[in-house]
């Protein structure tokens, strides 16, 4: 009876220790899953949405000096040398700093000024401004709307239906193509 009771026992551990296998390694994948998407950069998501304030050494860790150069020191690629002024392949657009959603190729026009340029936003969230009097003249910054990133600049000289241009760096979006 002793010996039934101390097996049954043993077999309950196993279980338990089994279970609590199981959770740690589905912990660890969906860890793995984000991290994929963005390696070293564990701020990286397309679906959080919680706003990021790290600071500038955090950044330059996690950032490549690329997307770290424009992103958190507002420079600017020269035209027509980005990925994406030059595309018009149906999909995402989102901040290669942290993830976040800012526009839908449907958004996107060709424009000849040899940046990315779009219409409009994704969502209200997307995209904040700033005034941005740098070079002598008031623009109006764009930023990403999670992490502060600068993204480019926006200007009333785009088409309808809003006439903005939202006028971006390649090196500070991410495109994912659509799947169907
Ligand atoms: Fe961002």
């Amino acid at each position: 009876m002793k010996t039934q009771f101390f097996s049954s026992l043993v077999l309950l551990l196993i279980i338990f220790q089994a279970c609590g296998q199981n959770k740690e390694s589905k912990n660890t994948a969906s860890i793995m899953k984000e991290n994929e998407i963005k390696p070293g950069n564990p701020h990286y998501s397309h679906t959080d949405t919680t706003k990021l304030n790290l600071t500038d050494a955090e950044w330059k860790k996690i950032l490549p000096e690329d997307v770290y150069l424009v992103s958190r020191k507002a420079d600017t690629e020269r035209p027509f040398t980005g990925k994406y002024w030059n595309t018009d392949v149906k999909g995402t657009y989102y901040c290669a700093a942290c993830g976040n959603i800012l526009f839908r190729s449907g958004a996107k026009f060709a424009s000849s000024c040899g940046w990315p340029s779009f219409f409009e936003q994704e969502n209200k969230k997307s995209v904040v401004y700033k005034t941005d009097n740098s070079i002598g003249m008031e623009r109006i910054e764009a930023l990403c709307g999670r992490c502060g990133g600068h993204l480019g600049h926006l200007f009333d000289d785009g088409p309808a239906p809003t006439g903005k241009r939202y006028c971006m760096n390649s090196i500070a979006l991410d495109f994912e193509p659509d799947t169907k």
